[in-house]
């Protein structure tokens, strides 16, 4: 695990260790339908976990819960010792939890900059500095500063949310089907980027549907089946059961 150095607003660099991140006995259900069943996971202090599981299994709903925009009917969700669902969105953002959800959150209607310049707002971080630390990271986006977000190809987009991840250095990064509709090759691309994230000093946990591509970059995985953790291990370990529980 490696530390992640941070400037407060008095321009000190403090060293913060990316937490660990703990599922307990967690059921959520959307009405009366209920998805998960008591999902318990611990997802070590900055490791990459790669969440994998047929079409359905409650993937997307687990990492819902997990970084707060989804409350569980019971059980429990810790970020180090910071329970979510109990902080306040605004608090869970200073906690450094960040979500890059499906679907990719980013605003369509503004342009690229308008969009950098939002992930400024959550303080001590000119746009100057966001723009810096983007385009180094994907030049391509320089180029597209002024076009407007929801016009950016996917690979583009997908760029732009993760943009949000490099600048506000999040703790714990939540990723949900980051290769959704993208080329191989920028696949290939984003989850390089991931590990650099991950080397810097993050805890990231993804959904992903190809198991090769997660299981590559992940350090450890765990396998949903109905609502539950049906396995979990080390990516050597998930490989063979992965690929049976898709294939049956
Ligand atoms: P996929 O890989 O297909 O994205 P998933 O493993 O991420 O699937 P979820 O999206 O968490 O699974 O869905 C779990 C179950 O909850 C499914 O039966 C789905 O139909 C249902 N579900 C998901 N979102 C909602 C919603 N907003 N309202 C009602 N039911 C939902």
């Amino acid at each position: 695990m490696s530390a992640q150095p941070t400037t407060d607003a008095t321009g000190a660099t403090t060293t913060v260790l990316p937490p660990s991140v703990s599922v307990r006995g967690v059921r959520a259900s959307y009405g009366r339908i209920e998805v998960l069943h008591g999902v318990d996971l611990e997802v070590p202090a900055g490791s990459v976990f790669a969440l994998l599981g047929p079409n359905g299994a409650g993937k997307s709903t687990l990492l819902k819960v997990m970084s707060g925009r989804m409350r569980p009917t019971t059980g429990e969700v810790l970020v180090g010792d910071v329970a979510i669902g109990k902080t306040p969105p605004e608090k869970l953002a200073r906690q450094g939890v960040c979500a890059v959800p499906e679907g990719r959150g980013i605003f369509p209607n503004l342009t690229v900059r308008e969009n950098l310049r939002i992930w400024t707002y959550r303080g001590g971080i000119t746009l100057k500095v966001v723009e810096e630390r983007t385009y180094e990271s994907f030049p391509v986006l320089k180029d597209r500063r002024r076009q407007m977000a929801g016009t950016l190809s996917g690979g583009e987009q997908q760029m732009l949310a993760i943009s949000r991840a490099l600048v506000t250095e999040p703790r714990v990064l939540y990723l949900d089907e980051l290769s959704m509709g993208l080329a191989p090759l920028i696949v290939a691309e984003l989850y390089e980027l991931v590990g650099k994230l991950a080397r810097q000093g993050m805890t990231i946990i993804l959904v992903e549907q190809f198991v090769t591509t997660a299981l590559a970059v992940a350090d450890h995985a765990a396998i949903m089946v109905h609502g539950g953790i049906e396995q979990q291990g080390t990516p050597a370990d998930m490989a063979d059961a992965a690929l049976s529980i898709y294939l049956s």
